[in-house]
């Protein structure tokens, strides 16, 4: 079966890459860990070997029978055959919490960071292949120029580990890009701060909507200046130069006036 390029498929096969990722991972006996996009197996296979259980998640039906029939072989396989973005982790996790780990379809990685991010205080760490530039710009700090909408909203809720390049070689076929793999951690609840998740997204959203614009316009669809310098940004700035706090103190702030404060006409 050809890889399928609609599903973002490139099969890792570089054996020192697959030892690095297993070994950042580093399963602990009694964790439940979730692999998403287990395509050939490339990464179940040693996880399976090292830990004795896993549970996978992947949406190519032709994939399905190759990884049930690994299921008694190194250990206890769980197949999920479903679209990644239609499975509810915390439902996935029940009481306790998944670790999830992956080389991501690139096509979808955002939604697949964003799905993730909606169910945080259910998962312990997060261990993604991506495309280098993504992971560049999930650490960025502000004042760089990838600083974006992707960096804070996952800094907010995430501390974000760099932790390996890995060049087009170590897949089949090889992507156009470079990849590096990423590590996730969810800060706990009670240390994020967040009043009001929905309106904070949207703070954050509307701010690098239009990121040459100062944060006085880009926000004039909900806040007017003197609500932005409330929350102790100058609404002079652009978006790109306020830090991930800095937009969590103005949401909160916007959050503790109820509804956000629309603009004088
Ligand atoms: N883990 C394998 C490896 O490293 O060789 C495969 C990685 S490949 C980059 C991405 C995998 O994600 C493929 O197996 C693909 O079929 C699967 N995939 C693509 N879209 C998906 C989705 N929406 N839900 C679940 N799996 C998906």
């Amino acid at each position: 079966m050809p890889p399928k390029k609609s599903l973002g498929q490139h099969f890792l096969h570089d054996a020192r890459v697959i030892d690095d990722i297993v070994l950042a991972i580093d399963p602990r006996p009694g964790e439940r860990i979730v692999e998403i996009g287990p395509g050939q197996g490339a990464l179940t296979i040693p996880l399976l070997r090292r830990h004795g259980a896993l549970t996978v998640i992947e949406f190519d039906r032709d994939l399905i029978d190759p990884l049930r029939a690994l299921d008694g072989r190194d250990g206890a396989l769980e197949v999920i055959h479903r679209d990644v973005l239609a499975v509810d982790f915390s439902a996935l996790a029940g009481n306790g919490q998944i670790r999830l780990v992956g080389n991501l379809p690139y096509n979808i990685s955002s939604p697949i960071l964003f799905h993730c991010l909606d169910h945080a205080a259910h998962i312990a760490d997060m261990h993604f292949m991506l495309q280098k530039e993504v992971v560049e710009r999930m650490a960025a700090a502000p004042g760089s120029k990838v600083y974006g909408r992707l960096s804070v909203m996952l800094q907010a809720y995430c501390t974000v580990e760099p932790l390996l390049d890995v060049p087009p070689a170590a897949f089949r076929p090889p992507p156009q890009v470079d990849s590096a793999v990423v590590r996730l951690v969810p800060r706990p609840v009670a240390d994020i701060g967040i009043a009001d998740a929905a309106l904070f997204a949207r703070v954050v959203r509307e701010a690098f909507g239009q990121r040459r614009k100062t944060l006085r316009n880009a926000l004039s669809g909900m806040c007017d200046a003197a609500a932005i310098a409330r929350g102790g940004i100058d609404p002079g700035a652009r978006a790109e130069q306020v830090g991930v706090d800095d937009f969590i103190a103005l949401a909160n702030r916007l959050a503790d006036h109820g509804q956000p404060v629309a603009p004088m006409p």
